[in-house]
């Protein structure tokens, strides 16, 4: 999903770091100048996606583009939908990712509390770290 900011606005900022990412080669984005839509006393975003498909026949669901998305602007969720009858139907554009999230906001409510700073400062601490990649490398590390 893509996923809304405390005003409704996608919360995307077209950096292209998740497509950059995805070793699928599977997200498309065309980046616009946002304009006025996103001035306002807490943001500034210079641009905004016009164009965000995520091709759901290559993905591979790794979360790579979750990884390193430093906007909190794309998600896994828990609804899937594997099964369609064209290969278009599986192209994903930017309504219907905002769309997931929509849904996906009714059926969680409380995750629509989540504010960004929360967010990050929850990825930083509780993702990999380095002591949680050091300690993979010993024998029998996790
Ligand atoms: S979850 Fe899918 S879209 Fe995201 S990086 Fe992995 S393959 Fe690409
Ligand atoms: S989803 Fe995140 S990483 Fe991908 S373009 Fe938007 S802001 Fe950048």
């Amino acid at each position: 999903m893509l996923t809304r900011d405390e005003q409704g606005r996608e919360k995307c900022v077209a950096c292209e770091m998740c497509s950059t990412a995805c070793p699928a080669d599977c997200i498309r984005i065309v980046a616009n100048d946002s304009g006025d839509a996103w001035k306002d006393n807490f943001e500034n975003r210079e641009k905004h996606p016009i164009v965000f498909e995520i091709d759901e026949l290559r993905c591979i669901f790794c979360g790579m583009c979750v990884e390193a998305c430093p906007e909190d602007a794309i998600d896994m969720t828990d609804m899937h939908n594997l099964a369609d009858y064209t290969r278009q139907d599986f192209i994903y554009d930017k309504e219907r990712l905002l769309g997931v999230y929509d849904e996906y906001i009714k059926r969680h409510p409380d995750h629509a509390k989540r504010r960004d700073g929360e967010f990050k400062a929850m990825k930083n601490s509780s993702y990999f770290s380095v002591v949680s990649v050091e300690n993979a490398k010993k024998p029998g590390g996790h």
